[in-house]
């Protein structure tokens, strides 16, 4: 027998702490060998805290997710699918990436690290010593591995021309600049 969490989708206006708790976290220590906990759920953009200078908006979440534990540690597999508003590093035209993604990775206590036998990204192992799993938190990750270090909004914008490229280039510079300045008035106010 499983044991299935489903949870309901508020509307993002509805907020009380027990939807929330119901959404976004997993007690791992209610997780025993024979019963994995499933869950299936939709996170709202406004918890998931993307990085906002790569990703400009974002459509709610879908999360599914299995818990198991493990004689070591838990199983953490799922899939998440979502959309995420990209800038595209070429034209600087904004564009929309699907993200589609089933993902699997071991979580292990910390302990484990200096234990020697497993080292840190051989595996997909994850190490953290929290009692409680983060759903938003999960999905964060795994968008966040999603995201192209040079977003193109078509494989044609790929073969724009060097010259138009460099001036593109001098372009996202001065708009580093800009950000730095915006950040230091922020800390002025
Ligand atoms: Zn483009």
């Amino acid at each position: 027998m499983q044991k299935y969490l489903v949870s309901i989708f508020y509307p993002s206006s509805y907020k009380t702490s027990f939807g929330e708790a119901m959404k976004r976290k997993v007690n791992l220590s209610e997780i025993t060998y024979k019963e994995p906990i499933k869950v299936k759920t939709v996170l709202q953009p406004s918890l998931l805290d993307l990085p906002k200078e790569e990703v400009s908006s974002s459509s709610p979440f879908n999360l599914e997710v299995e818990i198991s534990k493990k004689p070591i540690g838990y199983e953490v597999k799922g899939k998440i699918s979502g959309e995420v508003e990209l800038t595209c590093s070429r034209c600087l035209k904004k564009f929309n990436k699907r993200i589609d993604k089933e993902f699997k990775y071991e979580l292990m206590p910390t302990s484990e690290l200096s234990g020697g036998q497993i080292k840190s990204g051989e595996l997909d192992i994850k190490f953290s010593d929290e009692t409680v799993l983060d759903l938003a938190e999960v999905v964060h990750e795994q968008v966040v591995l999603e995201l192209p270090v040079k977003p193109l909004c078509s494989n044609e914008c790929k073969e724009v021309k060097y010259e138009e490229e460099s001036v593109n280039e001098t372009d996202k510079r001065w708009d580093k600049l800009k950000e730095l300045r915006d950040k230091l008035k922020e800390k002025e106010k």
